[in-house]
């Protein structure tokens, strides 16, 4: 499948992305999930059915696989 970027003639890629979302204020990450990537600008997407289990997925009942350490960079805002 052709990248959907305008003017970008990447060629889709299917990869396993890690994906980082806030629910409840908290950073929530997801690993190995099957996403379509294009390598060279990035564009990603995942397939409907994935964002349904993203969706009904409830970080409160779930089993953590792993831990990920949260950082903050100082940085000056770009003004
Ligand atoms: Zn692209």
């Amino acid at each position: 499948m052709k990248c959907l970027v305008q003017g970008c003639p990447g060629e889709m890629e299917a990869r396993r992305i890690i994906h980082t979302f806030v629910r409840g204020g908290k950073p929530i990450v997801v690993q190995d999930l099957p996403a379509l990537v294009c390598p060279i600008c990035g564009y990603t997407v995942l397939d409907l059915q994935v964002l349904d289990s993203l969706f009904l997925f409830d970080p409160e009942t779930a089993e953590p696989v792993g831990q990920a350490p949260v950082f903050r960079l100082s940085l000056t805002p770009v003004t």
